[in-house]
């Protein structure tokens, strides 16, 4: 490895030469953690920017739509607001500050493993608790939300081949990291309709994504609530590889310099639909994230801030068309919405 590579690729480059290729969701995993471990990723100065980053109204609009549903569930006492990879706290801040103009005032809980974000965290939200995953928050009506924290757990990827599929594993090449065809998946782990797709189809699956929306979709059904979960992605499961990095807002060789840009895959939300439902819970959506914030009411929203602060029109303008317009984030990205068997339907999903 070029020392450039940094020094997460050195000690993997190590591992690997020592004991033998690792699959592509050990490699993801260790370099997210190494990546989210070491810095804060977002924003103009960061690697990327997301929704919540570009304008208050992302946030302000799920926290009036978890606010709705628990108006609708009967004002329940205790209910909490959990929020997974809240990044800097900025959606947490818009959506709670929004709750509470509707008379909700949530305790609140992140799961974050970033010390760095954790401290930008408590900066914008007081009081917080912190936890390293759900187990440890307590119980009640969960409000929860997940905003790009799905597409950063590890993926695994599988390869079609002439002698069918196989788990793709990382090895070493000249000076980069190299997938390969590792061992061979019986035919039961792929879906049927995928089984006879063509030479060098990749198939991801991330079955820590899985294990995610099943213990959050577990607690919602055990003491009530909802989640909406943002991201981008298919509304079904299909082939392709999506694994990416970003690095300075520009795309990167996720197989150079493992820990340095922000890996992700873009979420199958078939698959945690279909693995949050076995819990019990209900599914809204996917939608796509433009029509979901238009139905919302994103456009009184905007044209209500603009008129607070003329001056800020354009650059209001410009936030809300970066989120809803279909070339931008609003196919792309899509909502979905949990709720448990006792509570309403989510606004914005009909
Ligand atoms: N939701 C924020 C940040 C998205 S970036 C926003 O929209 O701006 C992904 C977030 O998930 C970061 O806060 C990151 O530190 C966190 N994260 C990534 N992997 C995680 C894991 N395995 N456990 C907990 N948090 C994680």
């Amino acid at each position: 490895m070029k020392p450039e590579a940094g020094p997460l690729a050195e000690r993997l480059a190590r591992l690997i030469a020592a004991s033998g290729p690792i699959d592509v969701a050990d490699y993801m995993a260790a370099a997210n953690a190494h990546y989210y471990g070491t810095r804060d990723p977002l924003g103009a100065s960061g690697d990327f920017v997301t929704a919540p980053e570009i304008s208050q109204m992302f946030g302000e609009l799920i926290g009036l739509c978890l606010a709705d549903s628990w108006q609708r569930a009967g004002r329940p006492d205790g209910a909490l607001y959990v929020e997974l990879g809240p990044g800097r706290g900025t959606l947490a801040a818009d959506a709670l500050r929004a709750m509470r103009g509707a008379g909700l005032a949530p305790e609140v809980h992140f799961v974050e493993i970033s010390p760095m974000l954790r401290a930008a965290q408590a900066e914008r939200v007081k009081p917080a608790q912190w936890h390293e995953d759900l187990s440890t928050i307590p119980d009640g009506p969960w409000l929860a939300v997940a905003n790009e924290f799905f597409d950063a757990l590890p993926a695994r990827q599988l390869v079609a081949t002439e002698r069918g599929w196989h788990e793709r594993l990382v090895g070493i090449g000249e000076d980069c990291f190299v997938p390969a065809a590792g061992p061979r998946m019986p035919d039961s782990a792929i879906p049927a309709h995928l089984r006879a797709a063509p030479r060098g189809t990749i198939l991801e699956t991330s079955p820590a994504a899985l294990g995610v929306v099943r213990r959050l979709a577990h607690r919602l059904a055990a003491g009530g609530g909802a989640a909406l979960i943002a991201d981008y992605g298919h509304a079904r499961t299909s082939a392709g590889e999506t694994l990416q990095a970003v690095r300075g807002h520009e795309f990167a060789d996720p197989w150079q310099a493992p820990g340095e840009s922000d890996l992700t895959v873009h979420v199958d939300f078939e698959a945690l639909g279909a693995a949050a439902a076995k819990e019990g819970v209900r599914i809204f959506g996917p939608v796509e994230q433009g029509a979901w914030l238009t139905a919302l009411g994103i456009d009184a929203r905007a044209a209500s801030l603009a008129r607070g602060a003329p001056a800020r029109a354009e650059e209001i303008e410009a936030a809300r068309h970066r989120l809803v317009a279909p070339d931008r984030m609003g196919s792309l990205f899509k909502m979905m919405g949990l709720a448990s068997s006792g509570w309403p339907g989510l606004a914005g999903f009909a």
